[in-house]
C-alpha cells in the first residue's frame, strides 16, 4: 500500500493541476490553497455515567468569495484539522462548479458516535454548536449534514442557534427534517446528482447506461440511494455493494432497495441471504464492472488499487475518494473519473433550496426540488465538457476545477482589492 494521502495536499494538488491551465497569479493561488480561517475547539461534554469527556472538533471557513461559507458536519473518530481544510475548499469548487451562490466550509468532531447514547450526541452537539454561534448564520456560514450526521444533528443546531439568538433562523443549517424546514428530496439528492451524473457521462462517452454493471463501496447515505437510482431510473445492474463490513457480489444483479432493507434491520450488507458471494472492500473496487461508485470515505483508491481498477467509468460519490497519485494511473489507463465535485454536488445544490425556501418561507413540491436539480447537474456537466473539449484538458476533476476555479478568482477579482 501506498502512504496514506493528506486530503489537504491532494487538494492543494488539485488546485495547483487545474490553475495552471488558467495562469492564476501566485498571489491569488496562494488564496486558493488556504482557508481562510479555522476554529479548532475542545468540547467538554457530561456523560451519561456524570463523567466529563473531551472532544476534539473543527470548522474551517475555506473562502467565501461567491458567498456564505456552506458545507457538511461530520462525526467520525478520523476527523481532523487537515481533513476539514480539504473538505472546506472542496466545497468552494463544488458549489462553483454547479454555480451556486455559496463559498466552502467544513466541519466535524473526532468522534465515533456509535459509543454514546442519543442524550450524549445530543449534548456534544448543542455544545459545538455554541460554540458555532459566533461563526455561522444565514448570510455567514451554513452548515449541514455529512458522514454520521443526519436531519436530528441538524435539528439540534438550529434550535441551539435559534434559542442562543432568540430568534426563528431555518436557514442557519440544511439537511433538516421537514417539519423543522427541510426541503422534499434533501435526503436522496446526493445520490442523485450520482445518478444524474453517471447518466450524462455514459451518454457524453457514448455507452449504454441501460444494463451496464455497477458496484458500489459505501453503503450509507450516498451510496444507498445512488444504486436505488441507477437500478431504478437507468435500468443499470448493480452487482456488488460493500460497507465498513465487507462487500456483497452477485453477477445477476442486487437489488438495492432490499440490500437497504436488509442494512437498516442488521446494521451491515455482509450477511445478505441473495448475493452469491461476499468479497473484500479491495475486491470491490477492482471488480470488472462497467460503471465504480466509491460512496465512503476519501483515500479509498490509493495508485496501487488504480492499477488494478477495471471498471470503465468511476463516478465519485464520495469526496475525494481517489488519490492524486492514483489519478495519475487511472488518467493513463484511461479510465473515466467522474469528479465528487460535480457527482455529489447534489447534496448541496437542494441545501441551497432548502436555504432558498427557508428564506422566501415558501415550499416547493419534490418534482420541483428534481426537476431544478437535474437542470444544475446537467448545465454544469455542459461547462465541464465544454472546457474539456476547448482546453484539450486531461481529465474530466482537472475540466471541473478549471470551470470552478475560474468562477472563483472572476469573483474575487471583482470584488477588487481591500483594504
Ligand atoms: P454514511 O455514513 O451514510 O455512509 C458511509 C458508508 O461507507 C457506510 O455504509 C460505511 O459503512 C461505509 N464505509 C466506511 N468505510 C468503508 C470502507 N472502508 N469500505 C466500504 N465501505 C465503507 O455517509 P454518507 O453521507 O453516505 O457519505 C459518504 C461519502 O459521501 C462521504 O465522502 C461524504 O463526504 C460524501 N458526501 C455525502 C453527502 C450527503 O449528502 N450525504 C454529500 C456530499 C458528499
Amino acid at each position: 500500500m501506498s502512504e496514506e494521502a493528506n486530503p489537504f495536499e491532494s487538494l492543494q494538488e488539485q488546485v495547483d493541476d487545474a490553475a495552471a491551465y488558467l495562469g492564476v497569479d501566485d498571489g491569488v493561488l496562494e488564496r486558493l490553497k488556504h482557508p481562510e480561517r479555522v476554529l479548532e475547539t475542545n468540547l467538554t461534554v457530561e456523560l451519561d455515567d456524570g463523567s466529563l469527556e473531551t472532544f476534539r472538533a473543527f470548522r474551517s471557513q475555506f473562502n467565501g468569495d461567491r458567498g456564505p461559507y456552506k458545507g457538511g458536519i461530520r462525526y467520525h473518530p478520523g476527523v481532523s484539522r487537515d481533513e476539514v481544510k480539504a473538505l472546506s475548499g472542496w466545497m468552494v469548487y463544488k458549489t462553483a462548479v454547479v454555480d451556486i451562490p455559496y463559498g466552502g466550509g467544513k466541519g466535524g468532531i473526532a468522534v465515533d458516535p456509535r459509543e454514546y447514547s442519543d442524550d450524549e450526541l445530543e449534548r456534544l452537539t448543542r455544545s459545538f454548536a455554541t460554540e458555532l454561534r459566533p461563526l455561522i448564520g444565514e448570510d455567514r456560514d451554513v452548515p449541514a449534514p455529512d458522514v454520521n450526521t443526519g436531519q436530528r444533528e441538524m435539528n439540534w443546531i438550529k434550535d441551539t442557534y435559534e434559542t442562543l439568538e432568540n430568534t426563528t433562523a431555518p436557514g442557519v443549517i440544511t439537511g433538516k427534517a421537514p417539519d423543522s424546514g427541510g426541503s422534499a428530496g434533501r435526503v436522496e439528492a446526493t445520490g442523485r446528482s450520482t445518478m444524474l451524473t453517471a447518466r450524462e457521462a455514459f451518454d457524453y462517452l457514448g455507452e449504454e447506461i441501460e444494463g451496464a454493471t455497477v458496484a458500489v463501496q459505501g453503503y450509507g447515505n450516498a451510496g444507498s440511494v445512488a444504486a436505488r437510482l441507477v437500478e431504478r431510473e437507468l435500468g443499470a445492474t448493480v452487482v456488488a455493494v460493500s460497507d465498513s463490513s465487507g462487500a456483497i457480489h452477485d453477477p445477476d444483479g442486487l437489488d438495492a432497495a432490499a440490500v437497504k432493507d436488509f442494512k437498516d434491520e442488521t446494521g451491515a450488507v455482509t450477511g445478505y441471504d441473495d448475493a452469491t458471494e461476499e468479497l473484500s472492500n479491495e475486491d470491490l473496487l477492482t471488480l470488472d464492472v462497467d460503471l465504480l461508485i466509491p460512496a465512503a470515505l476519501e483515500n479509498a483508491i490509493d495508485d496501487d488499487v488504480a492499477e488494478d481498477v477495471s471498471a470503465d467509468v468511476i463516478v465519485e460519490a464520495a469526496n475525494g475518494p481517489i488519490t492524486p497519485d492514483a489519478d495519475d494511473v487511472l488518467t493513463e489507463r484511461g479510465v473515466e473519473v467522474l469528479p465528487d465535485i460535480l457527482a455529489n454536488a447534489g447534496g448541496v445544490t437542494v441545501s441551497y433550496f432548502e436555504w432558498v425556501q427557508n428564506r422566501q418561507r415558501f415550499y416547493w413540491t419534490e418534482e420541483r426540488v428534481n426537476s431544478e436539480l437535474e437542470r444544475t447537474v446537467t448545465e454544469a456537466f455542459d461547462a465541464l465538457t465544454d472546457a474539456y473539449e476547448e482546453r484539450g484538458l486531461p481529465n474530466f476533476r482537472t475540466a471541473a476545477y478549471v470551470v470552478a476555479i475560474q468562477r472563483v478568482v472572476d469573483a474575487y477579482r471583482q470584488g477588487g482589492t481591500w483594504p
